[in-house]
């Protein structure tokens, strides 16, 4: 096993210190450490932030091997700082048995770049019809903890609230797409002023907010988790903060697209930018800045969503929705909260980590911490090029765009995955 001996690093911007670490934790920090055995890295100028932990990642295997594997997007994740991911059950066969969940969980240690926790399905084939093996997912090796039909919504209320009552059991969670699929029948875009100029079919505001609505009152009569995938508008928000003022179990995330591309995009045509829940407005972007800061919002979770070339390059109707996101989210957060390390380690860690129950994350790098932790140059600004993403795809929205802050190393358990802003396998 390596050691590592960080020298100047700023620990979530304070005064800069030392960090050594050895046998997969921090197991010492102050300034002037010593340490012959270990590999010196000058850290002056970068601020070490505890590893970051996404809960929503789709990683595409086993079956869209073209868009993604577990290995290429578990490097894409390193270099985008994270130690953690959890993968999305939507993957062909569907993640919805003990036997899917353990093979994406053995592919994860095997890639060896990040933790993948995956999650499992609520429902048999993401069908909405039948629960899937809950039980039995939660039992597997992978210990399956969150279950989602990410993708689709599970619409019918009796069927969630028989999920809700079920997870109950061993504190899972259900993690809902919420989109009330009659209100979304053919939709291409968010409904809006320009949706109506460019003659495409609306996403409106109230298809997720009705299901939200609904989903916490279930989860408040079942006593249960619920955490809202990728919250969107201004609306969800005021809902979810009723919510948790009534002390509902429910906590939400929301995606670094989100917070930053609006939906006059769309008025290119580039379905780059077609995503589910589509881009809103800037009065919602403002809305779920505000909640984010505040703590509505909870945590930001990339929604990372590789696609293959023909599955997006097409005319805007018939491309997939997503975007990568893996990559660029530190970037993003930086770009929309300021240096705020603090509350970007809680955003993007800390919280993250707890929701998920990953105890060996979401740690401040401190002595007797698990070496879960990125280093981020905070003056670097970068141009965003496609073709150098370690992502299978290519379907990043923020092509050429500059953006603030660089990951220059990323540590599992001790273990360099990024040195000097490359990957190390
Ligand atoms: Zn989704």
């Amino acid at each position: 096993m390596n050691s590592y001996l960080i020298k100047n690093v700023s620990v979530l911007g304070a005064a800069p210190t030392d960090l050594l670490l050895r046998d997969g934790m921090v197991a010492e920090a102050g300034p002037g450490l010593s340490a012959p055995e270990a590999t010196v890295l000058d850290a002056t100028g970068l601020v070490a932030l505890p590893g970051l932990v996404d809960l929503h990642t789709h990683l595409r295997e086993p079956g869209r091997e073209d868009a993604e594997t577990v290995e290429t997007g578990s490097r894409a994740a390193a270099l985008g700082g994270y130690t953690a991911v959890c993968a999305m059950a939507n993957t062909s066969p569907v993640a919805d048995t003990a036997g899917v969940v353990e093979q994406v969980w053995r592919l994860g240690r095997e890639a060896g770049l990040v933790d993948v926790q995956p999650i499992g399905a609520v429902t048999v084939g993401l069908a909405g019809e039948r629960l899937a093996e809950l039980g039995a997912m939660a039992d597997s090796a992978a210990r399956v903890r969150i279950f989602s039909d990410d993708g689709h919504c599970v619409a019918d209320p009796r069927l969630m609230r028989r999920a809700l009552e079920y997870v109950k059991a061993f504190d899972g969670i259900i993690a809902q797409h919420a989109e009330e699929p009659r209100l979304t029948e053919g939709a291409q875009m968010h409904e809006g002023e320009v949706s109506t100029r460019l003659g495409l079919t609306g996403w409106p505001a109230v298809a997720e907010e009705a299901i939200i609505a609904r989903d916490v009152l279930l989860a408040e009569h079942v006593g249960s988790r619920l955490h809202v995938c990728h919250l969107s508008t201004a609306g969800s928000v005021e809902v979810l903060r009723q919510a948790k003022a009534r002390g509902v179990r429910v906590t939400a995330e929301v995606t670094p697209h989100h917070l930053l591309l609006t939906d006059t995009r769309a008025e290119t045509y580039d379905p780059v930018y077609k995503v589910n829940p589509p881009l809103r407005t800037a009065t919602d972007i403002a809305a779920l800045r505000a909640a984010l800061v505040e703590g509505v919002i909870d945590i930001i979770a990339t929604d990372h969503a590789p696609h293959a070339v023909e599955d997006k390059e097409c005319e805007w109707a018939y491309a997939r929705p997503g975007m990568l996101g893996l990559e660029t989210a530190l970037s993003i957060a930086l770009e929309v909260l300021g240096p705020e390390w603090d509350l970007i380690a809680e955003r993007m860690s800390r919280t993250p980590a707890r929701i998920a129950g990953l105890t060996e994350h979401g740690h401040d790098p401190a002595p007797g911490a698990p070496a879960n932790l990125t280093l981020v140059d905070p003056a670097a600004r970068r141009t965003i090029d496609p073709a150098e993403s370690a992502s299978r795809s290519r379907n990043t929205p923020y092509a050429r765009m500059t953006l603030p802050g660089r990951i220059v190393a990323t540590f599992l358990r001790g273990e360099a995955t990024v040195l000097d802003g490359k990957a190390v396998k």
